[in-house]
């Protein structure tokens, strides 16, 4: 039979979000709750409350199943929870968790490569067979398309653009590594470049949007101060930008990706980070740099959960021998 809905589930440092959506990409209804504090079993709950949430009213009959999006490293044969730097739910069993209390099938994959499979399903990246995503957001989160499929490495967790290492012995990263891209461009990142600024630098509006306290300047500061034309928070992001071009020569060299799409709350409100990202990688990449467009995402904070709902119905799909 062919069912009429999947549930996606967008688990995030700060929030979780769950949508309850149609084969052609409609979210139908939809939930929200900030991500619990109290350990992993909270977290699973909370995950459970939504699915129950965007479901009820709806004939179990008539939902393919449940796909869940993460910010860790997923085994994605065994569905297990391999790494998770912001959450406690590495080794946590969430998929079994999870199915022993709804009445779905669940299937656990990696934020980014979800972002990407809801980007290529239902966004800007329609049609195209090779492209790379990145997410700039709290973390820098991608996702991989290659020949048309999510490309995952041999156990799932590939696609982890953001710890590429572009400086060797460069500042650390939250994964424990150093010099990755997420040592410049995640949140903490940016936030420690405008702390630093702030001390070297008077009159910058980047103290200003932190209302005067130095010790309370974080990533949205710079973002905000940087949009107004502060030319000190414009320099931060620049080179974060700078730094991202130089990924993007080795990644455009590797895999030669038609599209390059960009999503993540920074990587949509600061499109002069993706603008410098470009010019280094035009100036520098090989023949394969005349390829490559660079787009914005389309489906903003949706991409998670339309890209978690479309695995689900690709994996009942499967499983039930029907083919898209
Ligand atoms: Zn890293």
């Amino acid at each position: 039979m062919r069912t009429s809905f999947a549930v996606g589930v967008d688990v995030g440092g700060t929030r979780i979000a769950a949508g309850l959506v149609e084969r052609k990409g409609r979210i139908v209804k939809d939930a929200v709750m900030l991500t619990p504090d109290s350990g992993p079993f909270a977290i699973v709950d909370a995950i459970i409350d939504l699915i129950d949430d965007v479901t009820a009213g709806t004939h179990p009959s008539e939902v393919a199943g449940v796909g869940i999006g993460l910010p860790a490293q997923i085994d994605f044969l065994r569905q297990s929870v391999e790494f998770c730097t912001n959450l406690p739910l590495a080794g946590v069993d969430v998929r079994s968790l999870v199915m022993s209390r709804s009445r779905y099938e669940v299937t656990l994959d990696n934020d980014g490569n979800l972002a990407a499979f809801g980007e290529s399903r239902f966004g800007a990246a329609k049609g195209a067979r090779d492209f790379l995503m990145l997410t700039l957001g709290t973390g820098v989160g991608g996702g991989l398309f290659l020949d048309g499929e999510p490309y995952r490495g041999s156990r799932g967790m590939g696609g982890e653009v953001g710890h590429m290492v572009v400086q060797m012995d460069g500042p650390p990263c939250p994964c424990g590594g150093s010099g990755h891209i997420e040592s410049y461009m995640g949140r903490a990142a940016l936030g420690a470049k405008g702390c630093e600024a702030v001390e070297r630098y008077d009159g910058s509006a980047i103290l200003a949007e932190a209302g005067g306290d130095k010790t309370e300047v974080t990533a949205e500061h710079v973002v905000t101060a940087a949009l107004k034309g502060d030319e000190v928070a414009r320099g931060i992001l620049l080179e974060a930008g700078d730094v991202l071009g130089r990924a993007l020569v080795g990644l455009v060299n590797l895999l030669n990706p038609k599209l390059v799409v960009i999503g993540g709350g920074i990587g949509e409100s600061c499109g002069f980070i993706m603008d410098r990202a470009e010019e280094v990688m035009a100036t520098e990449a090989m023949a394969g740099r005349r390829d490559v467009t660079f787009v914005q995402a389309e489906l903003g904070n949706d991409a998670g959960v339309l890209g978690a709902a479309a695995l689900a119905l690709d994996e009942y799909d499967s499983r039930e021998g029907l083919h898209r």
